[in-house]
């Protein structure tokens, strides 16, 4: 069962205790600019709804929670301009994937070519894992 923090970064932002640069709006999600962007345009976008990450958000939110944080995704991206040249999306659950703030966050990376989808390829040099399907 996931371990929702009320006083976490992303949860502070939802309640204007701390600023950020706001994109995008919704009843269910809000989207903002990363404060230590990966890419030209690199923009969050968040539930409003209290969930840990992708794997509690996607066991316990409402469908119209879940619809209203993809519309937001994409509305988002239409509005810092980046569906012709192209973007990526990027969510982050727990250690390996180095989830840093336990607030459901959708990364949207773009505003130039962005190379492979991870860094190093899809096979590590020392070979210590095999794709098995
Ligand atoms: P993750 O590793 O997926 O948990 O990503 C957390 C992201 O939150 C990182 O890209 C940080 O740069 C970003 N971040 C941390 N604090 C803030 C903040 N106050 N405003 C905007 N972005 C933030």
């Amino acid at each position: 069962m996931a371990n929702y923090d009320n006083n976490n970064i992303f949860a502070k932002i939802l309640r204007d205790e701390i600023p950020s640069k706001k994109v995008f709006e919704s009843d269910f999600a809000l989207a903002f600019y990363d404060i230590n962007p990966q890419a030209p345009v690199h923009v969050l976008v968040i539930p409003k709804g209290p969930y840990v990450s992708m794997d509690d958000f996607a066991a316990n939110a409402s469908g119209e929670e879940i619809a209203g944080l993809w519309r937001a995704v994409g509305e988002t991206a239409v509005k810092v301009g980046l569906v012709e040249s192209g973007y990526r999306i990027i969510a982050n659950h727990s250690a390996d994937a180095h989830q840093e703030i336990f607030h459901l966050h959708i990364h949207i990376l773009g505003g130039h070519p962005l190379g492979p989808m991870l860094e190093g390829g899809d096979v590590p040099p020392d070979g210590s894992w095999q794709r098995t399907a």
